[in-house]
């Protein structure tokens, strides 16, 4: 799940999320080969293992599609526990994984709104979502 991708890939990555966070315009990546779309954006398709997108301007709106619940976290999330890891797709179609940020996990269901939100977490950018009231 929170695979650990080699240095130079996280670090592309998290040049994608500083733009987002520091624009506050979400944006997923769509690989030219496949055509899949990710978000958050990926520098990499994970498919097809080539670095070969194009930007696509999304809402940051979109839907839980599946959750699970995560009561012990790794050393890394420890302090967000008990927290809510989603799969979410954005209303523009694009699939992607996330925490659900200050949710309270008995209120979640599959179909419930969620926003993209873009943050810092130490020195580390991320977007994860927030429910929608
Ligand atoms: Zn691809």
């Amino acid at each position: 799940m929170f695979k650990r991708l080699p240095p130079s890939v996280v670090k592309k990555e998290q040049k994608l999320l500083e733009e987002i966070y520091s624009t506050n315009r979400f944006f997923a990546t769509r690989c030219r080969r496949c055509g899949e779309t990710y978000f958050p954006p990926r520098p990499i398709c994970p498919e097809c293992m080539v670095e070969d997108y194009e930007k696509v301007e999304v809402s940051g709106l979109g839907k839980i599609v599946s959750f699970t619940v995560i009561y012990e976290a790794s050393k890394e999330f420890k302090d967000l526990a008990p927290y809510a890891l989603a799969i979410v797709e954005l209303d523009e179609g694009a699939r992607g994984m996330g925490i659900v940020l200050g949710a309270d996990a008995s209120k979640l269901s599959v179909g419930a709104r969620v926003k993209a939100k873009a943050w810092k977490r130490g020195d580390e950018y991320r977007v994860d979502f927030e429910l929608v009231e």
